[in-house]
């Protein structure tokens, strides 16, 4: 469901850049050269962004379950209309049997849980940050309005109702406020951060500001972890080993007292570029 938006990345841009504290002219060129999208409310001594890529949160939590993705998010050609172009505003999710149950990828308040047109089945979870998270096509639906769940609870079985050419889970997240819109999507459910996955990291890339996004990719891409500002790593409980890719060491080891911490940061951009290349031939 939904219409392609060509402006989406300036959105983004707009949307989330100011709150980063760096300059809007710096992040605005580290945005062109590396096709970075930010997502979340990111703010002042809260700030987490994934680069471009995929660290896939929602399809990790679906793959471990056994449900593979059947149709990514982004442009496809549209199943309905031979021919023509669709985008995909979610992400569908199959090769489970109909009748599978399909647990919750988040916590929060039931807000939809019925019958709605394409959707079929519906259930939405408006999640702590107020960000709304849809769960189509459901064959039966075993939640209601108002009812509190947590992430892994169930939400009701796969099934093929609605607009569906076959049992699967339309899994879609809309921004706060969009409720059920079908073009209220925020971007790709896997570049969305959930505060109990953050939790959960074990090994993290920690960059010095905007302009190391570029340097830090490749190591992002080996190690298949996330890239966080200095200012988010109170939040990551567990992490164990940090890479530090830009910025001084001293707050990273205060943020994190117990994390073993590898060094790649040098004295400018270039210096910590030379780093984390010969730090990835070592691996
Ligand atoms: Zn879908």
């Amino acid at each position: 469901m939904g219409k392609y938006k060509k402006n989406r990345p300036r959105h983004h841009y707009r949307r989330y850049a100011p709150g980063l504290g760096a300059k809007k002219s710096r992040v605005k060129k580290a945005f062109s050269q590396s096709g970075l999208v930010l997502h979340g409310n990111i703010v002042v001594g809260k700030a987490v962004i994934f680069l471009q890529g995929e660290f896939g949160f929602p399809t990790r939590f679906y793959g471990e379950r056994g449900f593979k993705i059947t149709s990514p998010f982004g442009p496809r050609p549209d199943p309905f209309n031979p021919g023509k172009t669709d985008f995909h505003t979610g992400i569908d999710y199959g090769g489970r049997p109909q009748g599978t149950l399909v647990q919750t990828t988040v916590g929060g308040t039931v807000f939809a849980a019925k019958m709605y047109g394409g959707w079929g089945n519906l259930v939405g979870i408006t999640d702590s940050r107020g960000y709304n998270h849809l769960f189509a096509h459901l064959q039966a639906i075993s939640v209601r309005p108002g009812q509190t769940v947590a992430r892994g609870d169930a939400v009701g079985t796969l099934g093929s109702t609605g607009q569906a050419t076959g049992p699967h889970l339309h899994y879609q997240i809309n921004r706060p406020g969009a409720g059920v819109s079908g073009n209220g999507y925020f971007g790709d459910p896997d570049r969305y951060y959930f505060e109990e996955e953050v939790e959960e990291v074990e090994r993290a890339i920690v960059l010095g500001s905007d302009a190391d996004y570029c340097n830090a990719a490749p190591l992002r891409d080996r190690l298949n972890c996330p890239v966080f500002f200095r200012s988010a790593l109170v939040q990551l409980a567990k992490v164990s080993t940090i890479y530090i890719c830009g910025g001084p060491i001293e707050s990273v080891r205060e943020a994190a007292p117990n994390a073993k911490l590898i060094n790649l940061s040098g004295s400018n951009r270039f210096e910590t570029a030379a780093k984390i290349s010969s730090h990835l031939a070592s691996i």
